[in-house]
């Protein structure tokens, strides 16, 4: 058998390769640690593929055991960690690290026991998204958060970025979905976090988890709650010929008491791009649609669509179909869920920002990513969960183009700087990883991003899990103070120490 040559050589700031692979390989079959330029390359990145890192390796553990091992030699090493579930994360939060290694939970994909009556399920941390709600199906029963990448993305790397979906403004994020977690600490010590009951004692630790980025503890088995599915479901497609009519629109519904099961936006640009690709029936004339849907019992969609008809065309909609049937409903989602796909075949590459505002400012944060898009000479397409005033706008770009992925990068840091202006965040559901480091600068103050990082070192006082990501070190934002903070707001700062292809 011909064995490849290590890849990458000795490091002055950590151990060598040769010495972090022989050490996994004493606990992981050959096959579970891969450490080849050619074999860690598909690991390089996550959905954010602007920034690219190859690791030291990459562990694939089959086992509880195994994962306990990979951590209790990396942590005798001194070697940072990176969990990783289907690599689906659009801000770089599973991008590995220069001397770490990539620990995949993709061999972690068996759905352990479907209890109806307790009407939860126990899966390990790589089972897909959908697959949780596939196997519920034969019980009438479904997992509800439902990120547009449910086909691929895990359920770890859910709870680690605390995903959203379409159907979260009505059934909540994963946080509220999931009613525990066990793993591993970052010293390979057994943890559980949350219980099979409503709520636990003490402080809750299972919230922090959620949306933690794998910088707490590595997930290998979640417990997900899942509830009915309904009898009914309808969706309303409105179009509006003015963005300010649509996002009031969004307001309005939310305002007259209506909490849909979902309700999102685009804008024509990116309506224009999803037609071409699957045909969903979209009106192409419209300068923003809504998909508003309603389920229930048939009597209760009724009458909720019937409401929510009232308020669109109170708003200005100058069109609104009703789905017929579920082929048709199906039809319209399939657009809004093919969005992201469809604008990777407009553009080489795109960007997708996560920002989120209050619901009444949705038409300003529109209008301004308007101005942007002339102010730094690239398109932007927008498909969002205008319910929960969360954005999606993709920044389309060529990341061959060093200048373009500059100008992406700051039209990317104007927007988010420019909502958390209007009294938003800067992520709703994608996390920070990589990507907003410099954003949580202009967000949070120092004492608050203190904070967060005692939180971090209670729970990996090395700090060995996922490093350099989601808190920005004092330096770190001191330094973006100094070249932009201080400066006109939103004229955004590269990422000097990632790597870029
Ligand atoms: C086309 C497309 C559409 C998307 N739509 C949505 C959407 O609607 N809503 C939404 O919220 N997101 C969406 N996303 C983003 C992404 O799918 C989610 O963030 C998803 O939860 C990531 O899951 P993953 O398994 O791919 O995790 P990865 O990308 O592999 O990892 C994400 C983060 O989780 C950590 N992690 C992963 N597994 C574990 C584990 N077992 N233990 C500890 N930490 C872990 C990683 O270290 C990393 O920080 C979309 C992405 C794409 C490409």
């Amino acid at each position: 058998m011909n064995v490849p040559e290590y890849s990458a050589p000795p490091s002055a700031d950590g151990p060598s390769q040769r010495r972090v692979v022989d050490a996994l390989l004493r606990h992981l079959p050959s096959h579970a640690v891969l450490w080849t330029d050619e074999s860690t390359t598909p690991y390089e990145c996550d959905g954010l593929t602007a920034y690219r890192q190859r690791p030291l390796a990459v562990a694939l553990p089959e086992t509880d055991a195994q994962v306990q091992q990979v951590l209790r030699t990396c942590h005798a090493l001194q070697v940072p960690v990176v969990a990783r579930g289907a690599g689906t994360g659009l801000s770089g939060g599973a991008m590995p690290h220069a001397r770490g290694v990539t620990l995949s939970l993709a061999k972690f994909n068996r759905i352990l026991a479907i209890d109806p009556a307790a009407r939860t399920a126990l899966v390990q941390a790589g089972v897909r998204n959908l697959a949780i709600s596939e196997a519920a199906a034969p019980h009438g029963l479904y997992y509800a958060p439902d990120p547009s990448s449910q086909i691929a993305c895990t359920i770890g790397g859910n709870v680690a970025e605390n995903s959203g979906g379409v159907h979260c403004l009505k059934y909540g994020l994963t946080v509220h979905n999931v009613l525990k977690v066990k793993g591993y600490s970052v010293e390979g010590d057994a943890v559980e976090f949350g219980s099979d009951a409503l709520d636990t004692a003490g402080l809750d630790l299972l919230a922090i988890l959620n949306g933690s980025e794998g910088m707490l503890a590595v997930t290998t088995e979640v417990t997900v709650r899942l509830i009915p599915k309904p009898q009914l479901a309808r969706c309303i497609m409105a179009s509006f010929d003015d963005m300010r009519r649509a996002g009031d629109a969004v307001a309005a519904i939310i305002a007259a008491g209506i909490i849909p099961a979902g309700l999102e936006m685009m804008d024509r640009p990116m309506t224009a791009a999803v037609e071409d690709f699957v045909h969903a029936g979209y009106d192409l004339a419209a300068e923003a649609i809504l998909l508003c849907e309603s389920d229930g019992t048939p009597h209760e969609v009724e009458e909720e669509i019937g409401r929510m008809r009232e308020v669109l065309l109170r708003c200005g909609a100058t069109a609104i179909t009703v789905s017929v049937d579920e082929a048709e409903r199906l039809r319209f989602w399939s657009g809004r869920k093919n969005a992201f796909p469809a604008s990777g075949r407009i553009s080489p590459d795109y960007m997708c920002m996560d920002s989120t505002i209050p619901r009444k400012r949705l038409a300003d944060i529109l209008l301004a990513i308007q101005a942007m898009e002339r102010k730094y000479g690239l398109r932007c397409v927008n498909v969002f969960h205008a319910g929960d005033g969360n954005l999606h706008p993709l920044i389309l770009f060529d990341a061959n183009d060093p200048d373009q992925l500059h100008r992406c990068e700051r039209f990317g840091a104007d927007i988010l700087e420019t909502s958390v202006a209007m009294g938003g965040t800067v992520t709703g559901e994608h996390g920070v990883g990589v990507e907003k480091l410099n954003s949580m600068c202009v967000q949070f103050t120092a004492e608050e991003r203190e904070a967060m990082l005692a939180v971090k070192r209670a729970f990996d006082p090395a700090g060995l899990l996922n490093p350099g990501k989601v808190i920005p070190s004092l330096h770190r934002c001191a330094e973006y103070g100094r070249v932009v903070i201080r400066g006109s707001q939103g004229q955004g700062w590269s990422h000097p120490d990632l790597p870029r292809f």
